[in-house]
This record gives structure tokens, C-alpha cells and sequence, in this order.
């Protein structure tokens, strides 16, 4: 059987190669590399993507949270609610300003966070909340909005792997005060190395997050207040610019090849992803839920299929937040994070592709009492 790579970056990046040479010859031949027209435009274009007024470009996914809640002035004595099942940067993003996260527990089978958990995590000191479109399906929007205007929070996306996806027809980004993308390479929609950017529609917040990402200037040497360097480079933005373009084609492509998984994966012993009614998964990954994970995977490995799992350990689990106490307090996250696993997914996979991956998954399943096979 041919090998299925877990990611295909070169299958994607082929196509694009004389339209990314050309942005890098725009660039060189122009002289200007840190903010100048491709970040600017990139801000303009993914703005009108998303259907916010305003973006930032920054130089991560992990700066566009950070900035995001520093224009919010969110800092020391604030607590931020999140989910502990994430990528560690989405809680990192709040101990960076200085503000303290809040964990709390996932929706069974979305494994975005549930919402039903958020009121009985809010104090006095809570600020704000950073849902995260986890493997690329949005959050139950709806419902977060509800307790965030009636408790005063504002709401971050952490949407750093859901570019594209839709709650109720309207795009991530759009759905509460801020979102954050990223664009390290392998996200739905990615750049030549480290990128990000904050979209909102709040002009204020928008241009202090501005003035944060360059050193709190307000023209040339004159700085309001200290901020950072959080800057784009002119090259990483022309590459995003190449590749804004194909991000619809691209997510189709994904949801594709996610429908001929559940087809294949159906009768199987696996629990596969589940979108609710009005939510568009844009599967940045597809993840399944398997016993024996660990066994299941090394034959997976042996069979050539690339895996991943997303994420092995909790973020509470972490020794990095194992002050936060919370250890035994998420059942949810806990009983998956030794079930889950992420099968090959790009847009460029094939249907055949597909079936060897559900074959092979087939074959490594434990075999069930009194199932016959
Ligand atoms: C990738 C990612 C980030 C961080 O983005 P970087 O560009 O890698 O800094 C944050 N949150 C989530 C959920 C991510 O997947």
C-alpha cells in the first residue's frame, strides 16, 4: 500500500510555486520587508474574508492572542475562561499578559468547549472568554455570546485552526469581539514560515492592538505607551496573499475527503467527528476516537498511514499548569486525551487514499467480544 502522510505539505505548496517565486520577486524588487503593502493588503483581503473592518497583522497565531487581550487591557488580577483541551498557546496567550486562565471542560464529540460549564467558572475578576474552534469546527457561538453579554466578558476566538468555518453562515473571525488565526504552514490556511493575525470590528481595539504590535508608536519615535515587536514580514504576508485565494476550494476539498472518511469509517468500532446543526467543520483535522490508541497507532505507523494525536496531554495535565490545580476536575477532556487520534488529512488526499487509511484502521482495531470479522 502507498505510504499516507499524516500532512502533505508539498502537495498543497506545487501548484502555488510560481505564484509564490513571483510574490517573493515582488517583494525583493520593491526593498521593503517589515509592514509594508503585501501586510497591508493581507489585513485588507482577510478582513473582508472573514467580514470583520478591521486586522492585524502579526508574526503568530500565539502573538495574535497575546495582542488580542492586551488591547483589551486584560492583565495581572484578570481571569480569562478557556478549555484545557487545546494547544497550549491559547493558554500560554493569558499567563504572558499576566492574567489568569480559567479550564474548563469539553462538549462529548465536539470536543470544543462546552458551554454549559463557562457561568459556574466566572468570578468577580473574569474578563473574558477564548473559545477555540478545535480542529476546525466552530464553537457553540451562540450560547457564549448569551453569558458573555450577560455577564460584561468579551469574547476571543481562538480560531488558529478553523480559517473558513461557518456558525450559522457567518465566518469565524466574525462571531465575537476578536479572533485570532494563525498561519504556520500546516494550518487550513498558512504562510512560508511564522504568521497571524487579530480581525475585529472595533476601531479602537483595533488600532491600539496597532500601536501594541509596534512599540506603542503613534507616528515615527513618538510611543505612547511601551508595546512590542509583533510585526509580519513582507514575505510571509505575500505568501499568505498567494494562498487566501484557495482557502474555499481548499476546505471543500477537506470536508470532501472528512465525508468519504465517515462513509469508510462506518460499522467501524470508532467514534467519528460529529458537526451540530448550523456549525461547518472545516476539519483543519480529522480525529477519531479508538481504544487501545497507543497499539492501534504503531500499526497504523507500520502500514505506512501517518498519525498524529491532538493533544496527548491536557493543558491542566502539563507540569507548566499543574499550579492551576484542576487535575481529575475535566472528565470529559481527560477520558478522551488517550482515545483520540488524527488520521492523514489534507485537501489534496484521494479517495483511495482514504479507503487504504480505513483499511489499515480496520485491520488495527482491537477485535471486539463476539465480533466477527
Ligand atoms: C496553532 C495554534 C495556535 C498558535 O499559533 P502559532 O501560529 O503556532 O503561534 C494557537 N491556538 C491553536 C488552537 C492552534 O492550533
Amino acid at each position: 500500500m502507498a505510504d499516507v502522510p499524516l500532512v502533505d505539505m508539498q502537495a498543497r505548496l506545487r501548484p502555488l510555486r510560481a505564484d509564490l517565486i513571483a510574490a517573493y520577486e515582488r517583494v525583493l524588487d520593491r526593498g521593503v520587508f517589515v509592514m509594508g503593502p503585501e501586510a497591508e493588503a493581507l489585513e485588507a483581503e482577510f478582513a473582508a474574508y472573514c467580514g470583520t473592518a478591521h486586522a492585524v497583522a502579526v508574526n503568530s497565531g500565539t502573538a495574535a492572542l497575546q495582542l488580542a487581550l492586551l488591547a483589551m487591557d486584560i492583565g495581572p488580577g484578570d481571569e480569562v475562561i478557556t478549555v484545557s483541551h487545546t494547544f497550549i498557546a491559547t493558554v500560554e496567550a493569558i499567563s504572558a499578559v499576566g492574567a489568569t486562565p480559567v479550564l474548563v471542560d469539553i462538549e462529548r464529540g465536539t470536543y470544543v468547549m462546552d458551554a454549559g460549564k463557562i457561568e459556574a467558572a466566572i468570578t468577580p475578576r473574569t474578563r473574558a472568554i477564548i473559545p477555540v474552534h478545535l480542529y476546525g469546527l466552530p464553537s457553540d457561538m451562540e450560547r457564549v455570546a448569551t453569558i458573555a453579554r450577560t455577564h460584561g466578558l468579551r469574547v476571543i476566538e481562538d480560531a488558529c485552526q478553523a480559517h473558513g468555518a461557518r456558525y450559522r453562515g457567518r465566518r469565524t473571525g466574525a462571531l465575537g469581539d476578536a479572533a485570532c488565526f494563525s498561519f504556520y504552514p500546516a494550518k487550513n490556511l498558512g504562510t512560508v514560515g511564522e504568521g497571524g493575525i487579530v480581525v475585529t470590528d472595533d476601531a479602537a481595539l483595533a488600532g491600539r492592538a496597532r500601536r501594541l504590535r509596534s512599540h506603542g508608536e503613534v507616528r515615527r519615535y513618538v510611543h505612547d505607551e511601551p508595546g512590542w515587536n509583533l510585526r509580519l514580514s513582507e514575505i510571509l504576508a505575500a505568501a499568505v496573499r498567494v494562498q487566501l485565494p484557495h482557502l474555499d476550494a481548499w476546505n471543500r476539498q477537506r470536508r470532501q475527503a472528512a465525508a468519504w472518511y465517515d462513509e469508510a469509517l462506518a460499522g467501524l468500532p470508532v467514534q467519528v467527528p460529529s458537526a451540530p446543526e448550523g456549525r461547518e467543520h472545516v476539519y483543519h483535522l480529522y480525529v477519531v476516537e479508538v481504544d487501545e490508541r497507543e497499539r492501534v497507532r504503531a500499526v497504523l505507523d507500520e502500514r505506512g498511514v501517518g498519525t498524529g494525536i491532538h493533544y496527548p496531554v491536557p493543558v491542566h495535565q502539563q507540569r507548566a499548569y499543574g499550579r492551576l490545580g484542576l487535575d481529575g476536575a475535566l472528565p470529559v477532556t481527560e477520558s478522551i486525551a488517550p482515545r483520540i487520534l488524527s488520521l492523514p488529512m489534507f485537501p489534496e488526499i484521494t479517495r483511495d487514499q482514504v479507503q487504504a487509511v480505513a483499511a489499515a484502521l480496520e485491520a488495527a482495531l482491537p477485535v471486539r467480544a463476539g465480533a466477527v470479522r
